[in-house]
């Protein structure tokens, strides 16, 4: 992970997820993102880097399991093109401490 502290570790293996086989972040059109965000604040705000832009394929990459349900993505989409639910019960993030 790019953005990660003076440590080097990724924060997210600190934490301990259940994952879902099913993401709990869904796109409602995949085109939007590609045709009407031209910054795509989600791939800036989100603290642990659940989304990614890929340029070759133009299309957004959701690696939801890394998702903390911080929901700071939700406000930054200008676009609300984020389907995003809380994970269903007994999976997602849980914290060790
Ligand atoms: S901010 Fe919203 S519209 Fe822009 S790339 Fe991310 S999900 Fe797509
Ligand atoms: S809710 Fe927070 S951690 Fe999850 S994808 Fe959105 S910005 Fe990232």
């Amino acid at each position: 992970m790019g953005k990660t502290p003076a440590t080097g570790r990724d924060p997210v293996e600190l934490l301990e997820f259940k994952t879902d086989e099913t993401s709990h972040i869904k796109l409602k059109r995949e085109t939007t993102c590609r045709e009407k965000c031209v910054k795509k604040p989600c791939t800036t705000i989100c603290p642990t880097e659940v989304y990614n832009w890929n340029h070759e394929t133009a299309t957004l990459d959701i690696q939801y399991p890394r998702c903390i349900e911080c929901g700071a993505c939700r406000v930054a989409c200008p676009t609300g093109n984020l389907d995003w639910h809380y994970p269903r019960g007994g999976f997602g993030v849980a914290y060790r401490y």
